[in-house]
């Protein structure tokens, strides 16, 4: 049986042409470790993780590469920096709405002495970003706000909050894991002073890539290196460089990922991502008119394509979530994902707690064919008929 994949959310797949082919490449061709060795190889390899660099900052907007720093994900991003601008006393703000990848950093922190604030959310999902503003202290060292919710595709206010913080000399650190690639971000632009991405998600790039983006508006020298160890420069000295990006960039990188993902993100800037996010805004529309027709469906989130990413949440009523995603494969081999989505704060917003609900996450190449068989998979297991 064919798949129709529908778990973008997690990670995307099929990854586009020429993604595996420059891994395969350069495990086969280059293979050397980047910045270490000074000979051909490691200085082709240097060049591509350049490349990759130079394709991400274009990506969000920025225009010095060097500011793109990369880590194993988005969570190792967010880590840095959680633990390195929150020390005992300092105070947090963040949304109700984010991934274990925010609140667990977070947690931790507290457990050391930080205050943590949680703003709650809408019961779709939603962010007023004055909520944000009636929360900040004078202790409050970071706002963290995640850009588009992994469990429903609600897409907060970032320039709002960011002219919040702004004013107040407050760093913003944007989760974009959801948004990047496929919802157009400009940093500058859009006030964001630390963004947190995942490589293998909207940027269609391989597992075990992302990275945190470093905006000119933000000191780095307020930010600690989270891990330290060598980086190919500055070798004689026993503490970490301070400079970008080897001040955050301790030991071999996944050069095979990066690789991939140069091919990715050249993809993703050939097609546009304003071309991606009107692909995908037509197949949530198609999705969430399809399954609004149906009785015994409980949709979650905004419902509306132009306030969401191409996530859709829902419940068949009177089944477990997890059951109806087992049904989903076995009879039709859809895979998409049931469950908390790692993100309980979200889920407690959404009313779906203890369970959780199923997610349906299209990406660019789910085709209008598949979202029509997903929603009439939907309608079979449900009992429904499509009411006009
Ligand atoms: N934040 C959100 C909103 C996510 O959906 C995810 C991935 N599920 C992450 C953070 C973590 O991303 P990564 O897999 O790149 O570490």
């Amino acid at each position: 049986m064919n798949v129709i994949y529908l778990d973008n959310a997690a990670t995307s797949w099929p990854k586009p042409p020429g993604v595996a082919e420059a891994m395969v490449r350069f495990l086969r061709d280059v293979g050397a470790n980047p910045g270490r060795s000074g000979h051909a190889r490691s200085n082709e390899a240097e060049r591509i993780r350049l490349d990759a660099r130079e394709a991400v900052a274009a990506l969000f907007g920025v225009s010095d590469p060097l500011r793109v720093v990369f880590t194993a994900g988005a969570t190792a991003a967010l880590n840095l920096v959680v633990h390195g601008l929150l020390t005992p006393g300092a105070h947090v703000v963040t949304t109700a709405m984010e991934h274990n990848a925010v609140i667990r950093p977070l947690r931790m922190a507290e457990s050391r002495g930080a205050a943590v604030t949680v703003v709650p959310c809408g019961p779709d999902g939603s962010l007023e970003a004055a909520a944000i503003e009636a929360h900040l202290r004078p202790a409050t060292r970071l706002v963290i706000v995640n850009h588009g919710s992994n469990v429903c595709g609600t897409v907060m206010p970032v320039r709002a909050v960011a002219t919040i913080t702004r004013r107040r000399g407050i760093p913003l650190l944007v989760d974009a894991a959801q948004t990047g690639g496929c919802w157009p971000i400009n940093m500058p632009a859009d006030g964001i002073d630390l963004l947190a991405f995942s490589g293998h998600k909207g940027l269609l790039g391989p597992t075990g890539t992302g990275g945190l983006v470093i905006n000119e508006s933000f000191d780095i020298t307020q930010l600690p290196p989270l891990v330290q160890g060598g980086t190919g420069s500055l070798s004689e000295h026993e503490v970490q460089p301070d400079f970008l990006p080897d001040k955050y960039e301790a030991g071999t990188p996944n050069i095979v990922g990066l690789a991939g993902l140069v091919a990715a993100v050249r993809y993703v800037l050939d097609r546009g991502v304003e071309t991606i996010r009107r692909q995908e805004e037509m197949l949530t529309q198609r999705l969430l008119r399809g399954l609004k027709r149906l009785p015994h469906v409980r949709l979650y989130g905004p419902c509306d394509p132009a306030r969401q990413t191409a996530v859709v949440a829902f419940n068949v009523a009177g089944r477990s979530c997890a059951a109806v995603a087992a049904e989903l494969e076995e009879r039709f081999g859809i895979l998409c994902r049931p469950g908390l989505h790692c993100a309980p704060q979200a889920h407690r917003t959404l009313g779906t707690l203890p369970h959780g609900c199923l997610r349906f996450a299209p990406g660019v190449f789910t085709t209008v064919q598949e979202i029509d068989a997903a929603v009439a998979a939907v309608a079979g297991i449900a009992g429904d008929r499509a009411l006009d």
